[in-house]
């Protein structure tokens, strides 16, 4: 029997010492500085953030989702899955543990795509954790139907000069190159239409036209950004992955992607319960304890009902892509977990928040900020709807249609050819097929 929920001893130290390190140094760094994890580091936060990196490296737990070719461990998805729940539950330890979105993604994209000039000019200082990255793919006038994206390529010699307009391209401003998905045949189909073009973020044409917040975000941290691409002129040894493969590109960074967030957000619903927990066991009201209240236990109950499925989906998902080595066989499991990511945590962040009623809707504690990721993750990487349109194209494929007017199910049929075959003889009327 090869089902084993048993984590093997020697990992599970490395994780009972990520869960304190992580507990006891990396929750003060979020303290001091929430919303700098994309920027270049000041001096006096590298004087604090640097070494913590390097205990990270010494245990062995530097890039974790990457192969040990790549400066990574090789421990798989699974053991990252483990990993992630407890990085999930900060904001700066993806960061300190080299797994930081999206530049995780990016990095996975040029290991597998890149040439080797690329992957010594933009992969090691990016695994290094020295630089950031940008991801430029969604524009103004929709990002969930890459077939009606417009910024555009024509080759100019041994040159490409791109012109369009892009929008949500996360952490622009900070990034020191932007990964860009154009359009190079509009004439090919999806798949074989775009390309992936590597741009320093010195490029000339490159302008960032202006910078939004996300809720919570001060001037200072917007970090979407819209982009326009005026006649950026751009060798072709910037291609990643060759002409018209940006489609096959965008997918393999999208499926670990989506992984991953699904794998952090286990830990953030987590975190949650356990909040709602400490709640529940604290406050009273009308002579009651909240956790005496049988609508509070519902609550609890639901939200860790909730979560251990989801838990045991994502776990599953990261064992297949183990066992397989191929995001396509796993399509389904990464959408299934994708739909599962937004839901769960937008149902238990509302919990917590109810639970701790004012103080809950409040700055002062995480829970309005693990709404909106969850509210945000229903719509990153791909909106909901999307993804549970690829859940059912995809489990109809095991399922073939019957020949006949009625259900396969019907019970009188089968009960028919069931006496049939054990008594010889049938004794039950069938219902005519006409
Ligand atoms: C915080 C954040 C960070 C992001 N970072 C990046 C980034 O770094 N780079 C990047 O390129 N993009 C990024 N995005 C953009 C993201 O990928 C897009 O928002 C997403 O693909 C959806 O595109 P859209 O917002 O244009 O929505 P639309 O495509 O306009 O869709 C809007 C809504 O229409 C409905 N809908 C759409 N398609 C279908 C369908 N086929 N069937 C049924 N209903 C449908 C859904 O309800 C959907 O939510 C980011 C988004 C967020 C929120």
């Amino acid at each position: 029997m090869a089902i084993d929920f048993e984590v093997e001893p020697e990992f599970q130290k490395l994780l009972d010492w990520t869960k304190d390190f992580v507990t006891n140094k990396v929750a003060k760094v979020d303290l001091l500085w929430p919303h700098d994890t994309y920027k270049d580091m000041t001096a006096q936060q590298a004087a604090i953030i640097n070494p913590l990196k390097q205990e990270v490296r010494d245990m062995k737990l530097w890039a974790c989702h990457l192969g040990p070719d790549l400066g990574g461990q090789g421990y798989g998805q699974l053991k990252l899955a483990l990993l992630n729940e407890i990085l999930g539950t900060s904001r700066w330890a993806p960061r300190i543990f080299g797994t930081q979105a999206p530049d995780t993604g990016n990095a996975e994209i040029i290991a597998h795509f890149g040439t080797a000039e690329q992957k010594e000019r933009y992969l090691k200082p990016l695994l290094d954790g020295d630089i950031v990255s940008c991801f430029s793919m969604t524009e103004p006038q929709g990002g969930a139907d890459p077939g009606i994206f417009t910024t555009s390529a024509v080759k100019d010699g041994d040159h490409w000069i791109i012109n369009g307009r892009k929008v949500w391209s996360s952490n622009a401003r900070w990034a020191k190159f932007f990964i860009v998905m154009v359009v190079t045949d509009a004439d090919a189909v999806i798949t074989e239409k775009m390309t992936m073009f590597m741009l320093p973020a010195e490029t000339p044409g490159i302008e960032i036209q202006y910078n939004f917040g996300m809720a919570g975000e001060g001037p200072e941290d917007t970090s979407e950004a819209l982009i326009k691409y005026n006649n950026v002129r751009i060798h072709e040894s910037a291609i990643l992955g060759g002409v018209g493969q940006a489609f096959a590109v965008a997918q393999t960074r999208l499926g670990g992607g989506r992984v991953h967030h699904a794998m952090r957000t286990v830990g953030n619903a987590q975190r949650a319960i356990d909040l709602m927990a400490e709640r529940a066991l604290s406050r009273y009201t009308k002579g009651q304890l909240l956790s005496e209240k049988q609508s509070v236990q519902m609550m609890l109950a639901d939200s860790y009902i909730e979560l251990a499925s989801f838990r045991l989906l994502v776990l599953h998902c990261a064992w297949k892509i183990d066992k397989l080595n191929d995001y396509k066989l796993v399509r389904l499991d990464i959408a299934a977990i994708k739909v599962q990511t937004a839901r769960v945590m937008q149902a238990i962040a509302l919990r917590a928040i109810q639970l701790h009623g004012a103080i809950g809707t409040s700055q002062e504690l995480p829970f309005m900020g693990f709404l909106n990721s969850g509210i945000v993750l229903g719509l990153a990487d791909g909106p909901t709807e999307v993804h549970q349109i690829t859940v059912a194209r995809q489990m109809l494929r095991k399922y073939k249609a019957t020949d006949s007017v009625w259900p396969s199910a019907l019970i009188p049929n089968l009960t028919a050819a069931a006496e049939l075959e054990l008594l010889g003889e049938s004794f039950t009327q069938i219902v005519p097929e006409n």
